[in-house]
Order: C-alpha cells, then sequence, then structure tokens
C-alpha cells in the first residue's frame, strides 16, 4: 500500500480539511504514515494568515526536497490557503512541488494524486467549485472530539485579513448534511464536535431557506451520543441575542465563547474594519455574563496594526483587563498581499510589534490565572481525552468552558466523559502552547494551530 504523510498548518478548519484528504486518499488504498521517510506522497496543508506560517512552509519544502532526491518516485503537494493565493509562485520557488490545489479541489484529491503520477507533470488546480460536503475521514479509533466544518468563506472585509482571497465568499453547508455528518461522528463513538466557519455566527444567511446558527445548535444537539457542543470562530458583529440564549438554553452547548477583538482602540478597529467600537463589545460582553453566568470568554488580538500608537495599545491592553479573558491569542500584524492595510502608510516597525507582543502577553497571563484560580475548589465535568504529550503520566482533558486539565498518576488513564472525577484546583492555567502540546496525538502531523 502507497503511503501518505500529512502536515497540518494553521486553523482547525485545515485540520478538517487534512482529515477529509486523508479519508479520500484511504479509499485510493493510501495508508497514513508519521513520518515523511516512509511516505510515496507528502501533503502540506497550508495557512497564510501570516508571513511566518509561509515561511515555515517553504523552509519545511526546502528540507522535503532532500528527501525527494534519495527517493525521485516521492511526490509533494502544497494544499489549502497557500496554494489558493500563490498558486503557481509556489511551483516556481519550490520546483520540487508536483501538485498545488485549493480547497474547492480537496473533492478531486484522488485524481490529481493520479495525474501528477501519471505525466510526470506539475499539477495546478486552484479554481473555483461547487461547494461540497466531504464526509470522507480516517480510521478514528477511541476519537472522542471531531470538527466539523458548517460554512466556508469569509465576507467581512477586515483590511488585514487574506481569508476573503483564499477561501472566497460566505457558503453555508445545508443543516440536513451537517446533522447527517454528526450522526456518523457520534455512531464512530465521538462525544464532542466543534462546528467551524470563519465567522460561525453568519452561518446560513446564504441558505435558502434562510436559517441561523442558534438553529443549527439546537438540530446538532438532539443528535443521540453526542454530549457537548462547541463553534468557532464568532464575530462580533454577527453577534445575536438570539445565538447569547442558544448559549444559555441549549443543553449540550458549552458556556465559552472565542470572540475575537483584534483591538481595544476605536480609531484601530475603524481602520481595520471591524464593524464594531469597543462598547458594542463590551455591551456584548455584558449580554452574555448576564444570560450565561459564569461564561468563559477568549480573543484574538492584533498587536502593530498599521497606525497603532502607543495610546491605542493601552487600550487593547485595558479592554484584557476589563473583559477578563480566560484565555488571549495575541498576533503581532503581518502584512498580507492583496489586503487594503498591506498598502497603509503607517506600518509600525518589527521591535514595537515584538515589544507590544510581550507586554500584552504578561497581562493576559496575569488575568487568565486570576480566572483559573477563581475556579479552585469546584468540581467540574471533564472530558478526558488523551494523555499529556509531555508527561505519560498526566491525563488530560477539558471542562466545558475550555480549560485544560492536567491530572498526575494516571498512566494509561483511559479516554472518556468523566463527571465529577477532576477538580478545577487538580489543573493548571495552561498557556496556548501547554495546551496544545496537551493534544491527542494524531498520524496527522500538526504543525501549527490557532483558531479558525
Ligand atoms: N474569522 C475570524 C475573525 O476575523 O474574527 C478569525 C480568523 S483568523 C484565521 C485568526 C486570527 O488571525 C484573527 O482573528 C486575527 O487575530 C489573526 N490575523 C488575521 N490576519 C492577520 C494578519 N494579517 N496579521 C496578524 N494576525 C492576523
Amino acid at each position: 500500500m502507497p503511503k501518505l504523510h500529512l502536515i497540518t498548518y494553521g486553523c482547525q478548519m485545515n485540520e478538517y480539511d487534512s482529515e477529509r484528504v486523508a479519508g479520500l486518499l484511504r479509499d485510493e488504498r493510501y495508508e497514513l504514515t508519521a513520518t515523511p521517510q516512509d511516505a510515496d506522497l507528502i501533503l502540506l496543508n497550508t495557512c497564510a494568515i501570516r508571513e511566518k506560517c509561509e515561511d515555515k512552509v517553504f523552509s519545511r519544502l526546502g528540507e522535503l526536497k532532500h528527501l525527494k532526491r534519495e527517493r525521485p518516485h516521492v511526490l509533494i503537494g502544497v494544499m489549502g490557503c497557500m496554494a489558493q493565493l500563490w498558486q503557481g509562485k509556489i511551483q516556481e520557488r519550490a520546483p520540487s512541488v508536483d501538485l498545488v490545489f485549493g480547497s474547492a479541489a480537496v473533492s478531486r484529491v484522488g485524481e490529481l494524486v493520479a495525474r501528477a503520477r501519471a505525466t510526470g507533470a506539475p499539477v495546478l488546480e486552484t479554481g473555483e467549485a461547487p461547494l461540497v460536503k466531504i464526509t470522507a475521514r480516517p480510521e478514528a479509533v477511541g476519537q472522542l472530539k471531531a470538527f466539523v466544518t458548517v460554512m466556508e468563506g469569509c465576507e467581512k472585509g477586515c483590511t488585514f485579513c487574506v481569508v476573503p482571497v483564499t477561501r472566497g465568499r460566505e457558503r453555508s453547508h445545508s443543516p440536513a448534511s451537517i446533522v447527517a455528518e454528526v450522526r456518523e461522528l457520534a455512531a464512530a463513538g465521538v462525544r464532542e464536535v466543534t462546528l467551524l466557519g470563519q465567522t460561525v455566527n453568519a452561518y446560513g444567511r446564504d441558505l435558502a431557506p434562510a436559517t441561523d446558527l442558534a438553529a443549527l445548535l439546537e438540530l446538532v444537539d438532539e443528535v443521540e451520543g453526542i454530549e457537548r457542543i462547541r463553534f468557532t470562530t464568532s464575530n462580533p458583529y454577527n453577534l445575536t441575542p438570539r445565538l447569547i440564549r442558544a448559549i444559555r438554553d441549549v443543553p449540550k452547548v458549552v458556556e465559552y465563547l472565542h470572540l475575537p477583538l483584534q483591538s481595544g482602540s476605536d480609531r484601530v478597529l475603524a481602520r481595520m474594519h471591524r464593524g464594531y467600537t469597543r462598547a458594542r463589545y463590551l455591551e456584548l460582553i455584558a449580554e452574555l455574563e448576564e444570560t450565561v453566568p459564569g461564561i468563559a470568554l477568549s480573543t484574538d488580538l492584533i498587536v502593530g496594526f498599521p497606525g497603532e500608537e502607543e495610546e491605542d495599545f493601552e487600550q487593547t491592553a485595558d479592554m484584557v483587563e476589563r473583559v477578563g479573558y480566560d484565555n488571549v491569542f495575541v498576533f503581532r500584524y503581518s502584512r498580507r498581499p492583496g489586503t487594503p492595510a498591506a498598502t497603509m502608510l503607517d506600518q509600525v516597525p518589527e521591535e514595537i510589534k515584538a515589544q507590544r507582543n510581550s507586554r500584552l502577553l504578561e497581562v493576559a497571563t496575569r488575568v487568565g490565572a486570576a480566572r483559573s484560580r477563581a475556579l479552585e475548589g469546584r468540581v467540574l465535568p471533564i472530558l478526558v481525552d488523551g494523555v499529556s504529550r509531555k508527561n505519560p503520566d498526566e491525563a488530560t482533558g477539558r471542562t466545558r468552558c475550555n480549560r485544560v486539565v492536567n491530572r498526575r498518576g494516571c498512566r494509561g488513564a483511559r479516554a472518556g466523559h468523566r463527571r465529577g472525577v477532576a477538580a478545577a484546583q487538580g489543573g493548571r492555567h495552561v498557556s496556548r502552547n501547554e495546551g496544545e502540546a496537551a493534544r491527542p496525538r494524531s498520524p496527522v502531523e500538526h504543525a501549527h494551530h490557532h483558531p479558525a
């Protein structure tokens, strides 16, 4: 059987697409391998959100080139957002790449690989195609958590963001196809699903008849076997009172929301074209906390957006204190080709971005730790989903509000849903990287991760 090695960069949507590709290629008799050295086909599922992500891919391609010299029959492919953004330029810069294909061509991956193999000529497929729900997936023994993409694309037009270029306009999958996929997952033993979309709370507007995320959550809630439902990423602009009530009222939906703020300064938010002010965002937080007491909150923040002054940055840090986020993802602004902010004249020097990045992380870590301490002494249900990568003596799992909890003395712990077996004080505040390191092992290598 030929062997496939998959390397995934970027958001959960890429993780989801990688699983689909592994499933589709399994139907073509490809077997997953954890190492590139014995692979016949190596696919890199890429992210273009920041330049750093792209640099990592090109440096990995540089390493793989040597491997191809030793084993010339190996095919190397690049898929995902970089494929869509750079198209033929990828093969110009990395001639060892045999095939490049965008998200719309994922359903035809088997045919593309066969064509590259048969002709020996470079394959490039980055055109548009109708939205297809692919449910193929690799063998998932004992998998408790799964992602389910509910919509593709984004139409927000944030001036920093390349997603509208790489993933196109918003297109929602039908509620029936999503529920069918969740049913299949539940039958395979999955207990927690995360519904994915770049602006997941804009779900359903483009369907006929139109629907919304709150209605979808109710449908998914009815699927027997599923115990927890998460969704990401929400945009404050589309956060409705109806969805906030659904977080409270739909039993399996967890009390946690990832709500990207990006900046705490109205001046910067306007230049980012986010469609809300800091006052509006705070109103939403007040509504969330009033409707869903104790809700956990996380966010994405960008430092060094063009024109960001010290006072703008301080307003962002102030929002972290005011909202009291449980977890914060900080990104240094990165100029992306084809986006309006890339040509703004007042770009911020890299050393100032780096300084603001570490200052903001300091505030976020302090605020997050205080939120964790507030849970001390409480007994919470934990979905135990594996063994810590750093320490095989520790089992790892998450509370409903997304706290990672590691427990010592659990060598070989069986994954499962434990009610009340792990107390919050047994855990600790886990930073993003530690949290990621605690993810269950997967044959699909994951190179870097951030929320969709
Ligand atoms: N769709 C979501 C939204 O806009 O709210 C976020 C999706 S994006 C994949 C994840 C995060 O990457 C964004 O929330 C943003 O903080 C960050 N990001 C996007 N473009 C960026 C850029 N050009 N430079 C730095 N960070 C960026």
